[in-house]
């Protein structure tokens, strides 16, 4: 595995460097993005598909129809980098990444993330050549979405809590060590709160560098144990339950919320610096029969998917531990 760091190119306007490639260049994007890209360059693929859904079967039948390339270039959020990067890795073409904007990791991790029958899934490993960090096209995304990046980042504060747990009562494996490196991400961003809010170029240098340092760290334990937790629990059951389309980022904010309250794990700290990162914890889309739902099925959830150990199978969520969470919400329940 790289050192992901050496393999990031920053600058404003820098994706103008796509210009200069050459050979067969197979694009995979969506529309938004793109028109952003063609704002600045004026590259041309030879090819260019959209990404619109990662069901394996669906991306099964395009890698077949497709020709050989030189570069298969992925421009835009979470779904055209995973695309892209199971293009690549399928076919073994030279991957080069182009997200436009910070909310997911997708870009800085080996794995793919696919859809089988709707549940997410990891796949192969793919490294790409280059991962090019274009501020301009990045800070014109919507602000809170860049800012939902930094969940995958912070859920490192319940994640711990659990693998720790789990290692006490189920003994799996643990590594103090990479515990504590991976804690220092959580001081690093707290350290720059404000930049992230406002999406600095060093707000998306700390979000890049956190991503890139919490990538490095997963591989080096062999999984991603220091960064997912009960709260990426609380995410794929709620995205399970109601069959919704969450912000990756949103969701499993709700889920630190939440699980941090369960852990009795700092949560006003946590839910503090979520709050000074600009990053959205409310489910504002959920109703409050939807969060019941979610949380009181938690621990089927975890049972019937064969989830990791967690605080979810330690501590009994009641009706009490919901109502509580709802009136922090500052809902009101008929
Ligand atoms: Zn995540």
């Amino acid at each position: 595995m790289p050192n992901w760091r050496e393999i990031i190119s920053r600058g404003d306007k820098i994706s103008k460097k796509l210009e200069k490639l050459s050979g067969k260049t197979l694009v995979v994007t969506m529309e938004i993005p793109w028109g952003k890209l063609r704002k600045i360059s004026l590259f041309e693929p030879t090819r260019l598909i959209y990404a619109n859904q990662m069901e394996i079967q669906f991306l099964n039948e395009i890698v077949e129809t497709l020709d050989n390339f030189d570069w298969v270039i992925g421009i835009g959020g979470g779904v055209a980098c995973d695309m892209a990067k199971f293009i690549s890795w399928k076919k073994e073409i030279p991957l080069i990444l182009l997200p436009t904007v910070i909310s997911v990791d997708a870009p800085f991790t080996a794995s793919i993330a696919i859809r089988e029958n709707d549940v997410v899934k990891y796949v192969g490993s793919v490294v790409p050549n280059e991962i090019i960090i274009d501020y301009n096209i990045i800070s014109q995304a919507p602000p809170e979405l860049n800012r939902a990046g930094v969940a995958d980042i912070l859920s490192i504060h319940t994640a711990l809590w659990d693998w720790r747990l789990s290692s006490e009562k189920t003994g799996e494996r643990y590594d103090s060590k990479i515990a504590e490196e991976a804690k220092k991400c959580l001081d690093f961003v707290e350290e720059n709160a404000e930049e992230i809010r406002k999406v600095s170029s060093k707000g998306i240098d700390v979000i890049v560098d956190m991503y890139c340092r919490e990538v490095d760290l997963c591989t080096e334990f062999g999984n991603s144990r220091p960064e997912e937790g009960s709260e990426h629990i609380v995410a794929y059951c709620a995205e399970y339950l109601t069959k919704e389309q969450f912000l990756h980022g949103n969701i499993v904010a709700f889920g630190i919320f939440c699980m941090s309250r369960l852990q009795e794990n700092f949560p006003d700290w946590i839910t503090g610096l979520m709050d000074r990162v600009g990053l959205d914890f409310s489910a504002g889309n959920l109703t409050n029969d939807k969060i019941r739902k979610i949380l009181l099925s938690l621990k089927e959830f975890k049972d019937q998917s064969d989830l990791f150990y967690s605080v979810i199978d330690e501590k009994i969520i009641d009706e009490n531990f919901v109502s509580n969470i709802l009136k922090e919400l500052n809902r009101y329940e008929r």
